[in-house]
């Protein structure tokens, strides 16, 4: 079996462009041009180059985006303040808070400084709760962009086993919930699971969030699974092993060009989204 490719890059462009042409709506009919504050602590240059691309993104779409780059020296105290002032400020609709956070950050805290109203990233207590619940509110984007990307490939995960590989607060827990609420059944592994192997040759599904390089193989995988990689480590290179995972699954995500460009695009939306609630 050779597995058929799930680009995620066409689809996030069609997302990209429909929000550009509501972006494009909201300052020609009520005046408001929607604005997504960037925040970063310190210059990991991963980090530095995710934002430049999102806030290129942005412009693309008819975004404005204020970026607030701070020392990786911050406090807590200094980037709650920082986060607070954005929340409070009307010109702003949207807030990232580029993660992870240098070490002496609480990123809870510093996470809930962000009025959830402005919660684009889908990263509060709130918006995790609402993700929960099945009610609405900002998805974590990666999560949401992988369900879009489901939907698009026609993948109903209802009565689907679905294994999550990885339990973040930003990806994997918010993952499974998703998957949760559309029916799936779903299995959390993580540093502690045992067995993995067996677990992983029972899933239709399979969500890939490790942050480890290759580190599902093709053998690992029922045939004709449907398989996300939402892995990106340095060099490119997904959490599954492309190269046997091809032979093996029925669907397979692209690492470039397979979620990566479906979580701007979830987040621009959510942005634009945002702002369009602010004026109501
Ligand atoms: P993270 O916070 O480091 O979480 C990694 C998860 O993997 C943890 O839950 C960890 O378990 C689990 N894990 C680690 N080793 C494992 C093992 N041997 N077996 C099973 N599970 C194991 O990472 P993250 O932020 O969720 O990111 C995960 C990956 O997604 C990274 O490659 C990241 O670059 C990528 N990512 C991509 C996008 C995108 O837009 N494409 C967005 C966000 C993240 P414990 O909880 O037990 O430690």
């Amino acid at each position: 079996m050779t597995a058929r490719l799930m680009t995620g890059t066409d689809l996030a462009n069609e997302i990209v462009e429909r929000t550009a042409q509501r972006a494009r709506g909201l300052l020609r009919d009520r005046g408001v041009r929607p604005c997504l504050a960037t925040v970063l602590v310190g210059e990991d240059p991963a980090s530095v180059t995710y934002v430049a691309m999102k806030r290129n993104r942005c412009a693309k779409a008819g975004i404005d985006s204020r970026h607030v780059p701070l020392p990786a020296t911050t406090t807590t105290a200094e980037l709650v303040r920082a986060l607070r002032a954005l929340s409070a400020d009307p010109s702003v609709h949207g807030i990232l808070l580029q993660h992870p956070v240098p070490a002496q950050i609480d990123e809870r805290a510093a996470f809930e400084a962000i009025d959830p109203a402005k919660d684009v990233d889908g990263v509060t207590m709130s918006s995790f709760a609402a993700m929960a619940f099945g009610l609405p509110g900002f998805a974590s984007c990666t999560p949401g962009g992988i369900m879009r990307l489901l939907d698009a490939y026609q993948v109903d995960p209802a009565g689907q086993r679905a294994v999550v590989v990885g339990r973040s607060p930003i990806l994997g827990k918010p993952m499974g919930m998703l998957l949760l609420a559309r029916d799936a059944t779903v299995t959390y592994c993580h540093s502690r699971t045992v067995a993995l192997p067996e677990l992983l040759a029972t899933a239709d599904i399979v969500v890939a969030a490790v942050g480890r390089p290759r580190f599902i193989k093709g053998h690992d995988l029922k045939p004709g699974a449907v398989v996300i990689d939402a892995g990106y480590n340095p060099g490119n290179v997904g959490d599954v092993d492309s190269g046997t995972a091809r032979e093996r699954a029925g669907l397979l995500t692209p690492v470039p060009g397979g979620v990566g460009p479906m979580t701007i695009a979830v987040l621009l939306e959510q942005t634009v989204d945002a702002a369009a609630r602010s004026t109501e």
